[in-house]
């Protein structure tokens, strides 16, 4: 009975006393390393992630757009105030065209006496 492969030789690195499927083939750790699993890739951008150095600036930036977004919105409602005010001098534009043409303060007074007074 002699079934047993006494000298096998291995497909992988054709060196004679080991099959292919032996763990100490060199050929073997060879293709490991350097074809990493998806969960060592997954690991390397994890690392990567904490390692980042933008990612501590995200919360200061995130408090600086919500202050910006105030800010816009101090600015609108400032804007309908004096929206809201000026409708009340319909001919301030008229008045203001006026006022380049003015050839001294009191007609520049006499002017600016005709906003107020025509307003309600
Ligand atoms: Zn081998």
């Amino acid at each position: 009975m002699k079934t047993k492969i006494e000298n096998p030789t291995c497909i992988n690195c054709n060196e004679k006393g080991h099959i292919a499927s032996w763990r100490g083939c060199p050929k073997i750790p060879t293709i490991n390393s350097r074809t990493p699993t998806y969960a060592q890739k997954l690991r390397t951008n994890l690392t990567n992630l904490k390692k980042n150095p933008n990612t501590p600036e995200l919360k200061p930036k995130l408090q600086a757009k919500t202050e910006d977004l105030a800010d816009i919105e101090r600015h609108f409602k400032a804007l309908k105030i004096i929206s809201d005010t000026l409708k009340r001098f319909p001919n301030i534009i008229e008045i203001s065209e006026k006022l380049l043409l003015a050839k001294n303060d009191l007609e520049k007074i006499n002017l600016l006496l005709q906003l107020t007074n025509n307003s309600p």
